[in-house]
């Protein structure tokens, strides 16, 4: 296997040696012009990325692994001194190590981070340190300190900084003939913005209850994989290589901390599991679970037979994975990653009614985890009981109308029951809440001509259309 790439973009922006920071001598940034670049404006910026983030292959679109993520991620904001924003963690399939923030909110995460990490601790370091440079304003101080006449347009801007931060070299192919490849440079954290987060982020990780030694072990253990690159290497990792000098600081603070034995979730165990089993060929992978297993080389059992699970199914061995599954369910409480796995199992091995009796109890016992929801909802259609499906996805939108898969849900429970224009108007949600108000318009209308619908919904869906119309007018002027 080739060495993974490491990509670091925003832990780069390092220069000369300086004393370790502790918290007393961080330098004060000032508050943020919003003159230049207002909240709105950052918002609509982080729409337009993530618009490009869910369309791109390399999007994870695994609502257990993002449902975990953004547990963890929250967990730190709700510790964080300054948590009034909104934040959105997603997930990016991509072996090197990264991590990046993106304006509004918005925190990505390579695979290759989920695994590499030794730790939970370790990986609540990564994140909380993105948290910080969120919390900070760190990305708009960047777009506030141009002059407006140097910024492309808002869709140049928002590739630019999608691309240098999540993947540096297609970065360069893609975007070189954009004016936007001469701005990728001034995108990147200073100095002061690196010890800033560095120091918010060890407040959050200690408050959040994690190993403080997590942050240094980390960034440790990058040091010296960065030792190893070749001229393969992005140009500015090359003149900007991870100092020692923040590595010291992390490790005085930890010293100063108290001893604390963390242990990893369970959740955590299993989401690497998942993808450590979705690696290599499904065989390789049956074989490598299973040696891990029989030779006790796990720090979870539990988490190493769901791995089994997870490749078995891959290979179709569905007996096999049954026999893993009835071992999995013996321990109880039955965790819902588990209840989820079990139910997808007994899909896979056609055994439908023993896939719903698992998500309804899965659902039951854990009423606020969505994933379970999901999938219970496509087993439902799947079964063609398109009506019990659509209780169960208005019961969940009620709760959560933001949520841009629910509405997918119900745009194919309304088609499997005839509505085109509801049909039609959930797939415009969906597209809207991925930053998508063009497909969105589109989606509406063609609901609209679609004829059938009452009175009522005929009028809410152009009250949509005409609201969609507005706010999409008004970013194209930008
Ligand atoms: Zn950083």
């Amino acid at each position: 296997m080739p060495f993974p790439a490491l990509i670091l973009p925003c832990w780069l922006a390092l220069a000369l040696a300086v004393q370790p920071a502790l918290a007393a001598d961080l330098p004060d940034l000032g508050e943020v012009s919003r003159q230049y670049f207002s909240d709105q404006e950052e918002q609509a910026l982080g729409r337009a990325i993530m618009r490009d983030v869910y369309t791109d292959p390399r999007y994870l679109d695994d609502p257990e692994i993002e449902s975990y993520l953004n547990q963890l991620g929250y967990k730190l904001v709700s510790v964080s001194t300054r948590n009034q924003r909104e934040f959105n963690f997603f997930v990016v399939s991509d072996p090197s190590i990264n991590a990046f923030a993106m304006p509004g909110g918005n925190i990505g995460v390579h695979t290759g981070l989920l695994l590499a990490a030794q730790s939970e601790s370790e990986l609540a370091s990564v994140v909380s340190h993105e948290i910080a440079h969120v919390t900070q304003d760190h990305i708009a101080r960047m777009v506030a300190a141009q002059s407006q006449s140097q910024w492309p347009t808002m869709a140049a801007l928002a590739l630019a900084l999608l691309a240098s931060r999540s993947n540096p070299n297609v970065a360069s192919a893609a975007i070189a003939s954009t004016q936007a490849y001469s701005i990728q440079n001034q995108l990147n954290y200073s100095r002061d913005y690196e010890r800033e987060a560095d120091r918010l982020g060890y407040e959050m990780l200690t408050r959040g209850g994690y190993d403080p030694r997590g942050m240094s072990g980390f960034f440790t253990r990058l040091e010296r994989a960065n030792r190893f690159y070749d001229s393969s290497a992005p140009a500015y990792l090359r003149t900007h290589p991870l100092t020692s000098d923040r590595i010291a600081d992390m490790q005085a603070r930890a010293e100063a901390a108290s001893y604390q034995q963390v242990q990893d979730s369970l959740d955590f165990q299993l989401l690497r599991a998942r993808l450590r089993a979705q690696e290599d060929s499904p065989q390789d992978a049956v074989l490598a679970s299973r040696n891990a297993l029989k030779e006790k080389r796990y720090s979870s059992e539990t988490a190493s037979r769901y791995g089994l699970v997870t490749a078995l199914l891959r290979a179709r061995q569905f007996r096999e994975a049954e026999a893993e599954v009835q071992k999995l369910l013996a321990d109880k409480p039955v965790h819902p990653m588990i209840q989820q796995l079990a139910a997808r199992a007994a899909l896979a091995a056609g055994n439908q009614a023993l896939a719903l009796q698992r998500y309804q109890a899965g659902s039951t016992a854990h009423p606020g985890y969505r994933p379970l929801q999901f999938g219970q909802i496509e087993a439902l259609l799947a079964a063609s009981r398109s009506k019990d499906a659509l209780a169960l996805v208005d019961r969940q939108l009620a709760l959560y109308p933001l949520d841009r898969r629910l509405w997918r849900l119900a745009a194919q429970t309304h088609a499997q029951q005839g509505h085109r224009l509801l049909s039609h108007r959930a797939q415009a949600e969906a597209a809207a809440l991925s930053g998508n108000l063009v497909a969105a318009i589109e989606q509406v209308s063609l609901g609209i001509k679609a004829g059938d619908g009452s009175f009522h919904e005929l009028s809410a869906a152009e009250a949509r259309r005409r609201e969609w119309q507005e706010a999409e007018k008004s970013q194209r002027k930008k």
